[in-house]
């Protein structure tokens, strides 16, 4: 390897990459499979004299984010797919504005839903954004695309999105870097507010300039490298064509492999999708498989671009499974159903690798809490507990069986407010201090204001565990300075110890809070046994 090869993953390319672009920041909230971005950049924030803290939700570091590259920097903002739904807001509404500096958003999706609540797929965010975007499909690709991302974001003055998915941010390969950039880190001002402040006046003016910049991203991917049509040199059937996408490009290369067959394809990288160039590849197809992790995104487009020509098989027709990840034999398995050939023939070796379900850790502080939760609610009824993301979700399981919802973060809060509103006797949401920090405070400071009979056990284990130990914003004496700033009542904001010789007495406390009729929280302190061991 050169001295400018590293051996990364996708992530850290993606890192190194935003390095070499000379950004002043990183920002961003824990999240798999993005946090290796994060982690990359924050350990070397020093040396390379940028700003790296984690932020209290993706939404707060997307706007971090966009304030850095309002006064001319370039800002990296770092989230996991169900993190954009945070995020949201900020980012669709700021593709209207006009930005001094360049903001890339790094977005990691996680089909098969390895480590999230779901499968969903942040391409259709960038519809709604009508910002451009890049799928890298290797690692070396992460490397380039998050480069020439920061270029384009500056050209057009708009937020550029680089979507990744698990298997390309969580493998490694190597990757030739390019010679970092040399940027102002300087401090502009003096913005017109008539590109930056979305009053109705000046919005309708911005999204009309959008509009006419959407055209333009268009004609870019009309031209941009990342779009290629590459012609098999002996096509097993003229008339069959590939487009893919991403990881999507390495399974139809390797379902041809093991096929044996070569197959004319079109891989994509750059959006919004090149219409004249997907015509044109069309032009002489009777059949199209279309391989792209996640939903069928680019297959609907085709479908609409395609019209009355060629047959648009993927996951919409079933070709490919709707849900899961895309892999290499699944990717086989679909074009041989196209090109007529027995079905699964070569299929990747299989490992016999035993099932590994997750669990609490021995000696967490959560198994604690939760037999203490479960003997208090016995005899107490109706109840529901509502939990929320993290390690303490794994307490659905056996042997606690100790709650029973988890949609989203900050959710268990929101919901148990919702069912103590509707009547729910003993209405109770168990939420770690991150994500409480993250999600819940503004439903906790309604709930104090109008002491809602209900009860939220927070479990403060000092960090953010379950994404590897990340420092929590709200936890210890300024969390509890916290709820009291918030007005729950002294008598009803109770510590326990969640230790075994602590349980009679930490039972007692939380019984006692559920048959409080207003509002009380208990918080659990204890740290996770991972970080008092490192400490
Ligand atoms: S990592 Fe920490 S908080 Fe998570 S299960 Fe293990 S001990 Fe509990």
């Amino acid at each position: 390897m050169s001295n400018r090869t590293r051996l990364l993953l996708g992530d850290e390319a993606v890192a190194h990459a935003a390095a070499d672009s000379g950004i002043g920041g990183v920002f961003g909230y824990p999240g798999t499979p993005a946090t290796e971005i994060f982690e990359w950049l924050q350990k070397r924030a020093v040396e390379l004299q940028i700003s790296a803290r984690w932020s209290g939700n993706e939404k707060v570091a997307y706007e971090e984010a966009l304030g850095m590259a309002y006064i001319g920097q370039r800002a990296l903002v770092v989230m996991k797919s169900v993190g954009l739904n945070v995020a949201a807001d900020a980012y669709i509404n700021s593709a209207l504005v006009e930005l001094l500096g360049g903001l890339v958003l790094v977005v990691a999706d996680d089909p098969s839903i390895h480590s999230s609540q779901n499968e969903q797929d942040t391409r259709y965010y960038t519809d709604l954004a009508r910002t451009p975007w890049f799928e890298p499909a290797n690692q070396q690709e992460c490397y380039d695309m998050t480069r020439e991302a920061f270029a384009v974001s500056e050209e057009f003055k708009v937020p550029v999105l680089v979507r990744l998915v698990t298997r390309i941010a969580h493998s490694r390969a190597p990757v030739q870097l390019a010679e970092p950039a040399v940027v102002s880190r300087g401090v502009r001002t003096g913005a017109d507010r008539r590109v930056s402040t979305l009053l109705p006046e000046y919005a309708r003016v911005m999204n009309a300039r959008l509009w006419e910049k959407h055209a333009r991203f268009a004609e870019r991917a009309e031209e941009s490298r990342w779009n290629r049509i590459v012609r098999a040199r002996q096509p097993a059937r003229q008339k069959v064509g590939v487009v893919c996408c991403g990881a999507g490009c390495n399974y139809a290369l390797e379902a041809m492999q093991m096929l044996g067959v070569e197959i004319d394809h079109l891989k994509l990288g750059f959006y919004p999708a090149p219409a004249r160039l997907v015509r044109e590849f069309l032009r002489d197809k009777q059949d199209i498989l279309v391989l792209e992790d996640g939903y069928p995104y680019v297959e609907e487009r085709l479908l609409g671009i395609a019209g009355t020509g060629p047959r648009i098989y993927g996951r919409s027709d079933g070709t490919i499974p709707a849900s899961g990840e895309l892999t290499p034999d699944r990717a086989a398995a679909g074009l041989a159903a196209v090109l007529g050939l027995p079905p699964e023939p070569g299929a990747t070796r299989k490992l016999a690798i035993p099932p590994r379900p997750p669990s609490l850790c021995p000696g967490c502080p959560h198994s604690d809490t939760y037999r203490a939760l479960n003997e208090a609610l016995e005899n107490r009824a109706p109840s529901v507990v509502f939990s929320d993301i993290g390690c303490y979700t794994l307490g659905a399981f056996e042997p606690y069986a100790a709650i029973d919802t988890t949609i989203e973060m900050g959710a268990s809060v929101g919901m148990a407010k919702g069912a103590a509103q509707g009547g729910l006797r003993y209405s109770v949401a168990v939420i770690g201090d991150s994500t409480f920090a993250h999600s819940a405070l503004p439903t906790l400071l309604a709930a104090a204001a109008e002491d809602t009979p209900m009860t939220v056990v927070i479990l403060d284990n000092d960090t953010v565990a379950m994404t590897g130990m990340q420092s929590s914003l709200g936890s210890g004496e300024r969390l509890l300075g916290a709820l009291r700033g918030f007005g729950v009542a002294e008598p009803h904001l109770q510590v326990i110890d969640p230790v075994p010789k602590e349980h009679a007495r930490n039972v007692r406390v939380i019984a006692d809070e559920l048959d409080h009729r207003g509002l009380s929280v208990v918080v659990a302190q204890r740290e996770c046994i991972h970080v008092a061991r490192k400490r």
